[in-house]
């Protein structure tokens, strides 16, 4: 298992000790139903290694990341949402209304979205 923190919510999902609705999962990264959906369509991706922030991604985790951004493409087709239109959003510190600490990316879709967001 990789790096992992103890209180820390999503590390718990990615051990199963939180109980979640999982959509994928393969060594490095797992996904799940949000749990307060804002579109008909709303998974979060994260990688199973804690990393708090976007700010905190080191040049190595770059593979990982990108791998993570595919798999939200695979399942955008999946969900039949990938022709209309959907939206990956990743929220980085107090501006942005982050709440969880350990990286996480929305996949967003199934409805149209205004722009810019609020
Ligand atoms: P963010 O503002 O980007 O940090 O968003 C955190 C997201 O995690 C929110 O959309 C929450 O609804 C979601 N969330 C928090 N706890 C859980 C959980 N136990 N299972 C699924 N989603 C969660
Ligand atoms: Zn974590």
């Amino acid at each position: 298992m990789p790096a992992m923190k103890d209180d820390c919510i999503f590390c718990k999902i990615a051990k199963k000790e939180i109980e979640t609705a999982v959509v994928y999962e393969d060594d490095e990264v797992i996904a799940f139903k949000d749990i307060n959906p804002q579109a008909p369509v709303h998974f979060l991706f994260i990688p199973k290694k804690h990393i708090e922030t976007l700010n905190d991604i080191s040049a190595e985790d770059a593979v990982l990341v990108g791998r993570m951004v595919a798999k939200m493409r695979d399942a955008a087709r999946e969900q039949g949402i990938a022709e209309d239109g959907y939206r990956v959003v990743m929220n980085c510190n107090r501006n942005a209304g982050q709440e969880v600490f350990h990286l996480h990316a929305h996949l967003l879709g199934g409805r149209k979205f205004s722009w810019p967001p609020g």
